[in-house]
């Protein structure tokens, strides 16, 4: 079955319903499906053919839910770019995939045909068209957020995001009944892969922002009463602000946050609680295996992890790493055969994350393959000391990484934000009361910010060099 078969079921009898909220404007079920028949026409007229790639440069808005819905019915590949990404990362996204346009409301850089969205001028009705698919076909290439390195083309196909929203539904309980707030953006899988979707095989309603302004947040949250939120650490940091009453009254009408994307930390899921009375639900997942693990919607969510994984995955612990199996993993790399035979282990998927298990199987993750510090010997999880620094009042925010000794191979150091002058000899002093000596950072950098990606992730190989 492909996407479209199963976005029928949340049509089927429901087409005047409406569907979704941008903008002051709202569409029912039937107006979002007319929309991408006549983008798709469109499309069609413009040469695109199955299998062809198309980008889409474009903060959230109804014509970027119609381009993908249309490259559904049409098969051809949809690739978003990151609306944050510059001249270099855009070139390399365009270069990779190889599309036979750009979408965009910019200027572009590179030599890829530009249809500007603006001129979209789609015939006034069309017909669904109609291509063979199948579950097997891809749907999206999702370009890795480059928080390590480079990022790498995904290829996800329609049984992905299918199997996916389908696990999510049923271990989240999103139905129908639910008024789904997304102000995430559609270019991460986070969005795309889990908002979209869930939205459109529940059949839920949903209001979708142009982004998350932290602002704004009270007042879109008191106006459109949701019962359901998708969002990053930063962004639940956003929402403690809010203040008590508005968070109380927030709290009685919301069924459900989930957060993903990053590390959770305990400390905000502790105060979320608090504040709002809701648990945080966490959750691990990738763009090349959409989700993989969660904490249970009835059961015990546990701050610092990940959960259990979905049904139908498989996760096991080799050498430290997480590996994973099932219907959720991506088809491999676009055009990098060596990366994409270098990811897998016996058709296992290697997620570059080290993790471990209890003994009830709640996995938590303790920092990514790359990141980890071998000091004399000794492994060193970066994470462990970023979330002890985290709870000393002077730090805002804590980046731990390895740099290279003599003597150890490598030793830590911290980069600290700091919220009030930091002292290194005093933060040295607290280290040693309370973590092993080889996992004390030995300096204790004070700077402006942390180099992030658009979802807040720390870019670690982006960090000033230390000297010393
Ligand atoms: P790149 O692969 O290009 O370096 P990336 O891995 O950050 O970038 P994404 O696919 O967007 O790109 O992110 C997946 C990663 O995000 C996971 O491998 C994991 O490290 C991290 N992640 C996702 N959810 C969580 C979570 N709940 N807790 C901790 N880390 C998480
Ligand atoms: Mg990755």
């Amino acid at each position: 079955m492909n996407l479209i078969q199963l976005f029928d079921l949340s049509l089927k009898g429901r087409r005047d319903e409406v569907a979704l909220e941008f903008s002051g404007g709202s569409f029912t079920f039937g107006e979002i499906d007319d929309r991408s028949n006549r983008m798709a026409a469109l499309f069609q007229q413009r040469g695109l053919e199955k299998g062809d790639r198309l980008c889409v440069y474009l903060s959230n808005c109804v014509e970027l839910i119609d381009i993908y819905l249309a490259c559904a019915k049409l098969g051809v590949i949809f690739v978003p770019i990151n609306i944050l990404y510059r001249e270099r990362e855009i070139l390399h996204i365009l270069a990779d995939s190889g599309p036979k346009a750009v979408i965009t409301a910019q200027e572009m850089p590179g030599t890829v045909p530009v249809w500007p969205i603006a001129g979209l001028i789609t015939p006034p009705a069309a017909e669904r068209p109609d291509v063979a698919l199948n579950g097997d076909s891809p749907a999206a290439l999702v370009y890795t957020s480059g928080t390590t390195g480079a990022s790498k083309g995904a290829i996800l196909t329609h049984n992905n995001f299918a199997v996916n929203a389908i696990n999510l539904n049923a271990c989240w309980d999103i139905t129908k009944t639910d008024r789904f707030l997304l102000a995430l953006p559609l270019f991460h899988v986070h969005a795309l892969g889990n908002g979209l979707h869930c939205w459109l095989i529940s059949g839920c309603r949903m209001r979708l922002l142009e982004r998350f302004e932290h602002q704004k947040a009270a007042a879109e949250f008191l106006d459109y009463r949701p019962t359901l939120f998708f969002g990053v650490p930063t962004v639940y940091v956003r929402l403690l602000d809010f203040p008590a009453d508005i968070a109380g009254q927030v709290g009685r009408f919301m069924r459900l946050f989930v957060s993903g994307s990053a590390p959770l930390p305990p400390q905000v899921f502790e105060e979320f609680h608090a504040k709002f009375g809701h648990t945080i639900l966490e959750r691990y997942g990738m763009t090349e295996t959409l989700m993989n693990i969660s904490n249970p919607y009835v059961g015990d969510r546990r701050p610092g992890t990940v959960g259990l994984p979905l049904p139908g995955i498989s996760a096991r612990i080799v050498d430290g790493e997480l590996q994973l199996r099932g219907p959720n993993v991506c088809a491999g790399y676009w055009r990098r055969e060596e990366a994409t035979k270098a990811a897998f282990e016996d058709g296992w998927f290697k997620t570059g994350d080290v993790a471990e298990c209890s003994a009830d199987g709640y996995y938590t993750l303790l920092g990514r393959k790359s990141d980890l510090i071998i000091s004399g010997g000794f492994n060193i999880y970066p994470r462990e000391i970023e979330e002890f620094l985290l709870e000393q009042e002077e730090v805002a925010e804590a980046a731990v990484v390895g740099v290279p000794d003599q003597l150890r191979g490598e030793i830590p150091v911290a980069y600290i934000v700091p919220r009030a002058a930091i002292d290194a000899a005093t933060l040295d002093l607290r280290c040693r009361a309370k973590l092993a000596s080889f996992k004390v950072p030995r300096d204790f950098l004070a700077v402006d910010k942390l180099p992030r990606t658009a979802l807040g992730k720390i870019q670690k190989h982006l960090l000033p060099p230390w000297t010393k």
